[in-house]
């Protein structure tokens, strides 16, 4: 059984780190790591594997940089690593990173499940799984919170829809992206973080995709353009207060007194 996961590099943190007259994010010089969600799809990855011994291959679209991410996934536990990169990708709106995403996953193999994180913390637009399952003609899974069962030839699952539960299950080639929630991320090992820095990563470039004309990707290929770009303005005053013991206690209980009867006096 072969499982792929995406995983994708973004900044550690974003606001103040954005030019508002070009509309794009300044990557430079931002500390990166790999997106919260994604470790998370790995994990999922992982646990699948132990059951029924699935191959797992990492897939990551971004600058040479973003092979960080494919380390980090092999000190985990993912056995082969891919990086797609070109500059013919740079600019990639939703559309063009799932049509990228679609046509590097089936220039590699024939995967029997894709995972993805629910979002990412930068783009955040949650769509991407979606996208890549209309491209590939593969039942997609949204907010998966719990699998139920999974063997060599299908997969049962819980989907945290909003306000009710769905459980489905499918045959395979599949998709899927899970909720935060349904696996605590192992800790890398550090036998495998030692092994992780010679093992090798691949690269995938326009070349090596069946789809080679450059009007499908990056900028070109992307139907939406950022006209504004800015960090919200923050509104709520807080106030950081330190107290300990009985101290605080009664700070609180004031609160809430204050609260209550400001409420009373409303009814
Ligand atoms: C006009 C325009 C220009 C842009 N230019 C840039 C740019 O120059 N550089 C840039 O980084 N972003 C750029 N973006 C943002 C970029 O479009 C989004 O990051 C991208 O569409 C993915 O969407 P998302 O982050 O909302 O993913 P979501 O849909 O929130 O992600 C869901 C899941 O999809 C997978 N996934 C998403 N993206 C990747 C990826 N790159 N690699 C592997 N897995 C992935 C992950 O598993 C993730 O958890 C641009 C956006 C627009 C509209």
């Amino acid at each position: 059984m072969k499982i792929a996961v995406f995983m994708k590099q973004v900044p550690a943190y974003s606001e103040g780190n954005m030019d508002e007259k070009t509309g794009v994010i300044i990557r430079a010089g931002l500390p990166s790591i790999a997106n919260v969600y994604d470790v998370v799809a790995l994990e999922t990855a992982l646990r699948i594997k132990e059951i029924t011994n699935a191959e797992i291959t990492v897939f990551t679209m971004g600058p040479d940089k973003a092979e960080d991410v494919i380390r980090e996934a092999y000190s985990m536990g993912a056995d082969k690593g891919y990086l797609i990169c070109d500059k013919a990708f740079a600019g990639s709106d939703v559309l063009a990173t799932s049509y990228t995403l679609s046509q590097a996953v089936s220039s590699v193999d024939n995967f029997d499940i894709i995972l993805c994180g629910k979002q990412t913390t930068d783009g955040d637009t949650a769509q991407v799984s979606g996208a890549v399952a209309e491209w590939l003609g593969i039942p997609h899974m949204n907010w998966v919170c719990e699998i139920i069962n999974v063997t060599e030839n299908e997969i049962n699952v819980k989907c945290q829809l909003d306000g009710r539960l769905s459980v489905i299950q499918t045959a395979y080639p599949c998709i899927l992206s899970v909720e935060k929630s349904i696996f605590t991320p192992r800790m890398p090992s550090l036998k495998l973080k030692m092994s992780s820095r010679k093992k090798e990563i691949s690269k995938i470039t326009l070349d090596d995709l069946n789809d080679k004309n450059e009007n499908n990707y990056g900028l070109k290929g992307s139907a939406t353009k950022v006209r504004k770009i800015f960090p919200p303005e923050r509104t709520a005053k807080r106030d950081i207060v330190i107290k300990n013991g009985k101290d605080g206690a009664d700070y609180i209980l004031e609160i809430f007194k204050n609260t209550f009867n400001s409420k009373e006096e409303n009814i």
